[in-house]
Order: C-alpha cells, then structure tokens, then sequence
C-alpha cells in the first residue's frame, strides 16, 4: 500500500514572512506529531523561503516535508539565477517538483531537460515530483494518453526500476491548472492509470506499483476526496489551495 503524498505547490506566492506563519498554522491544523493522519505532507515554497522553513519544521518537529519547485541539473557552475540540487539536499529538501507545465510552457523546459534534473535529484539522494499532462487541444484531439506516455518514457529514461518505485509522478491536466476546471474523478483515474502502465513498461511491475502518482489541477477541500477514493491516484499536488493554511490542511485531512 503506497502512502499518499499531498503536496503544496506555492509557485511564486508567500515571502518568508508569510511562508512562516503559513507552515506554523499548517502544522497546528495537521494536528503536529501527535496525529498520524497516514499520508505524507510536502510544502514547495520559492527558494527566498527555504532556509526559514527548515529552521521552522525542524525546530518544531512539524509534520511537513520541505519541498521545492525546480533545480538545475548541474552540480555547480556559470548558470546564472540557477539552483543546484546539492545545495537543496542540504537544506534538507526531500521533494523536488521537475517538469512542471509552467517550466515547459513559460521557461522551455524540454522532456530532455526533465530527465536530466530527474537523474541530478535522485543522484542527491532527493525523490523528484516529475509532472506530466496534456493541453486542451491534446485532450480534445484524444492525444490525452499518447502525450502523457511519452513524457513519463522520457522523463524516466535510464532511471533504474528501484528508483522509479521511489519517486512520484503528478499528473496535471494543463486545463485545469489554476482554472477552478477539476478533470472528473473518473478522467483523473484514467490517466493516472495510463502513467501507471507506462511505469510498468519502463521499469517493471514492481516498480508500478510501488510509484506514487498524484492527479494536479484545482484540486480543493470540496473535491479532494473523491479524487484520492481512485486506485491510480496517491496524492495531490496543489496550488492554488496550498497557499491557505486552513484550505490545505483540508485538502490534507481529506478522509475526515
Ligand atoms: P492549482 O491547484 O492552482 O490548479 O495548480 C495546480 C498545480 O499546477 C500544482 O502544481
């Protein structure tokens, strides 16, 4: 049984300040250590809030998993504005996203290039949070499965079957990101689903049913439920509704 992995995905939002009182809230909602809640909990701040939140999660022991939202893949060098994975893993980042739509859409982030951050954050010994999914066009000209198959194939490439069985994989319809527009449970399920059976045929059975998928797109306290009752769907990756502490820890307590 794979633990599900709810993940705050706060994109450029939240200065150290307010990320600060976000965590501290968050744990208190989550009812801190004292509570098993049975899931995982990943908080991806922008790079300015790192070192305030590991202060914060591990002086007070809070049960959230520091994340963050893209590394570079190189370990050190002339890159300007770049993050290096070995500079993450000592601030004791555990979940790196990569391959995000905004990074392919906005930044030009190619499949290429997601493979290699995908090898550089599990080389420092982080699990990546590789995002897949399809535009409306693709949907709509029933590329859906085609353009999400061939993302994780490329993103998982020369990744051994033991470390694909350890990371996760978000699958995040690029129509409803920040859209308020949520792929139905049954959509979500059928494409995570598809991420599933590709796993299975890059790196084994064993690998697939090891892998943690995550649906991403609108997900909210009112609609978190039905899409984590689908066998293929293992967590959430969320945006919008991470950035409020009493939304997120819902969305987290999603079996209440
Ligand atoms: P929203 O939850 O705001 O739709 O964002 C989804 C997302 O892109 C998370 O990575």
């Amino acid at each position: 049984t794979r633990t599900p992995l709810m993940s705050g995905n706060w994109k450029m939002h939240h200065n150290h300040f307010e990320a600060l009182a976000t965590v501290q809230k968050l744990s208190y909602l989550l009812g801190g250590r004292d509570e098993d809640l049975g899931v995982e909990v990943s908080i991806h701040p922008p790079f300015t809030d790192l070192r305030t939140l590991q202060t914060a999660i591990e002086q007070d022991d809070m049960p959230i998993a520091l994340g963050a939202q893209h590394c570079h893949w190189e370990e050190k060098g002339a890159f300007t504005g770049e993050v290096a994975p070995a500079m993450l893993a000592k601030l004791n980042v555990a979940y790196v996203i990569c391959g995000h739509s905004e990074r392919r859409e906005i930044f030009g982030e190619t499949d290429e290039w997601v493979n290699r951050k995908v090898l550089a954050i599990l080389a420092n010994g982080m699990t990546p949070i590789m995002c897949c999914g399809e535009t409306l066009d693709e949907r709509e000209a029933g590329g859906t499965d085609e353009k999400v198959a061939g993302q994780v194939r490329a993103g998982l490439a020369g990744v051994s079957p033991e470390q694909v069985g350890g990371l996760v994989v978000a699958y995040e319809p690029i129509w409803a990101i920040g859209t308020g527009r949520t792929a139905t449970p049954e959509d979500a399920q059928a494409t995570c689903a598809v991420v599933r059976a590709t796993v299975a045929e890059v790196a084994g059975a064993e690998a697939a049913e090891r892998v943690r998928i995550q649906y991403g797109g609108s997900v909210k306290p009112a609609n978190a439920a039905e899409l984590m009752a689908q066998p293929d769907i293992d967590g959430a990756l969320v945006g919008g509704a991470s950035l409020d502490a009493d939304d997120f820890a819902q969305v987290v307590r999603f079996r209440d």
